[in-house]
Parts: structure tokens; C-alpha cells; sequence
């Protein structure tokens, strides 16, 4: 089954992680990948790279060394899907960076760090695109927000503010371009085994425990459960749905 045939998808922060997840499946799904990262390789050393996976798949897709933070790099990034593919017809805003803090904490620069690339950099990934996708007839944004973008989060002050404003960005654009067709949606996923918390699940059991009691369902979750959240979003099965923020966090947020 391919349910992205010949659609043209950027998924910025491909690399690792979620995003690497979600340009596989985009690209199994017979999607062709534009792959916008700032590092080629992945950040775990167990980690597959994105390029072999999709190699494997016999997948179509091509990378563009990419800061979503700097307009010029975005846009080429969005060049490049027109080029190569003639067009865009998908939006994964995926790559975010976490620092733990309080607010009292927290340093200058890393709150203006997480801003610049959680949310100002989905802001420029979304002005540079929306051209390409209002000309689509499949055009659809998917933005990574978090279950912290839901609800507060202990320590994680910055955090919580850049996918709290994801979130109610999601809303907002919904609102802007449903005229146009184009859906925007949010995913809130959980705990998700990726490189952003592989250090304190490998070093603090009490957190992991901590997490895992929070957790209704018995397992944390992995890279493809977000990817196939992802599929549904980026597909023609989910045209009617805009402006919904799909939590990905094994209940975590059901509680
Ligand atoms: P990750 O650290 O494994 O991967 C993030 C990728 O983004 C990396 O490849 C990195 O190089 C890239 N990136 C970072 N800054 C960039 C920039 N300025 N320009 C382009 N690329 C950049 O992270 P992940 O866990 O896969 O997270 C992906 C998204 O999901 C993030 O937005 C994150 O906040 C969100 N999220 C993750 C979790 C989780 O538990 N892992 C939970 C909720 C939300």
C-alpha cells in the first residue's frame, strides 16, 4: 500500500529520531523525501540513518543541509522540493531541541535557543512553504508539538512555553488556510525513545520508574509510533481534520 504516492514531503530534523522515523515511513509510503537537517548523520550511535533506510526502500528523496532557523536555508530547503520534485504537498515541522530548567534557571541564551528553533524556526518552515502547498491539492502541516505543549512540565520552563505556542499556532492556521485546503495539525507525542532523553533513561532509573508508573500503557514509545500518527495526518484519510493537536503519549495525558 502506498498512501502517499507521488506526493512531495519535507521533514525537517529527518536525521534523528522522530523525524527520521516519519521520512522512512513518507518515503515507504511512496512519498518523495525531502530530508532538511542541519547533521547527516543520525544522533544515537544505534541509530539507523535515515539515507539507508530509505536506499533500502528504494525510496526517492534528497537532503539539504538545512538551519530552519535562518529564512535563506528554509528557503532553499523548499527550492529544492520544487526543483527536484516539482512541487510541495507536505510540511513536517519535526526538528526541536530541550533544555531542562526553571525558569529562575534558565540561561538567556538557551531559552532564546529553544525558541529560535522550536518556534520561530516552524514559523519560518511554514512562511517559506506556504506558497509551494497553497498551489497542492494534498497540501497538509504537521507540527511536532509535545505532551509539554499540552500541559505544564516540571522543569522545563522554555520548553513547555515554544510547544504551547505550537500547539495554539496549530489552531490558529488551522483557522487561516482551511479555505485553502490545507490542513494543519500538531502531534503531542509522550516519551518517545530518541536521542533528546536517551541520557536520563540510561542514568536516572528513578525518572524512567517515575515515567513508566505516568504511563497507562506498558511501554514507552518508539519513533514509529509517532510516524504512523504522522502517515494518518499527511494522507487523504485524514482531509476533514485540521486543527487538532493528536496526542501520541500512551495516555499519558489521559490521566
Ligand atoms: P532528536 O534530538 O532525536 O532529533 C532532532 C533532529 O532535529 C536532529 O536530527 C537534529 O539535528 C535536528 N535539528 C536540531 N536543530 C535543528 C535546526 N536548527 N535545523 C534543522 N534541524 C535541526 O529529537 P526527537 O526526539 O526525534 O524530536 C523530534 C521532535 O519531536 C522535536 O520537535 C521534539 O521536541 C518533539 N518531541 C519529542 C519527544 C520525545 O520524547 N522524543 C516528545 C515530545 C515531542
Amino acid at each position: 500500500m502506498t498512501r502517499l504516492q507521488d506526493r512531495v514531503a519535507l521533514v525537517t530534523g529527518a536525521s534523528s529520531g522522530i523525524g527520521n522515523a516519519i521520512a522512512t515511513t513518507f518515503g515507504r509510503e511512496g512519498a518523495k523525501v525531502v530530508l532538511a537537517d542541519v547533521r547527516k548523520e543520525p544522533k544515537l550511535e544505534d541509530e539507523r540513518s535515515v539515507f539507508d533506510k530509505l536506499d533500502e526502500l528504494d525510496a526517492t528523496y534528497t537532503y539539504v543541509e538545512t538551519d530552519v532557523t535562518t529564512p535563506e536555508s528554509v528557503e532553499k530547503a523548499v527550492e529544492a522540493a520544487v526543483s527536484e520534485f516539482g512541487g510541495l504537498d507536505i510540511l513536517v515541522n519535526n526538528a526541536g531541541i530541550y533544555y531542562q530548567y526553571a525558569v529562575g534557571e534558565t540561561p538567556l541564551e538557551e531559552w532564546d535557543q529553544i525558541m529560535d528553533v522550536n518556534l520561530r524556526g516552524l514559523f519560518l518552515c511554514c512562511k517559506a512553504a506556504l506558497p509551494e502547498l497553497e498551489r497542492s491539492e494534498h497540501a497538509k502541516i504537521i507540527n511536532l508539538s509535545s505532551i509539554y505543549g499540552l500541559v505544564g512540565g516540571k522543569g522545563s520552563g522554555a520548553y513547555c512555553a515554544s510547544k504551547g505556542a505550537v500547539s495554539n499556532l496549530t489552531r490558529q492556521m488551522a483557522l487561516d488556510y482551511a479555505a485553502d485546503e490545507i490542513n494543519v495539525n500538531a502531534l503531542a507525542p509522550g516519551i518517545i525513545k530518541t536521542a533528546q532523553n536517551a541520557e536520563w533513561r540510561e542514568t536516572d532509573p528513578e525518572l524512567l520508574a517515575d515515567w513508566q508508573a505516568a504511563t497507562p500503557w506498558p511501554r514507552f514509545g518508539e519513533p514509529e509510533d509517532v510516524a504512523n500518527a504522522a502517515l494518518f495526518l499527511a494522507s487523504d484519510e485524514s482531509d476533514f481534520v485540521t486543527g487538532t493537536v493528536l496526542s501520541v503519549d500512551g495516555g499519558w495525558t489521559a490521566r
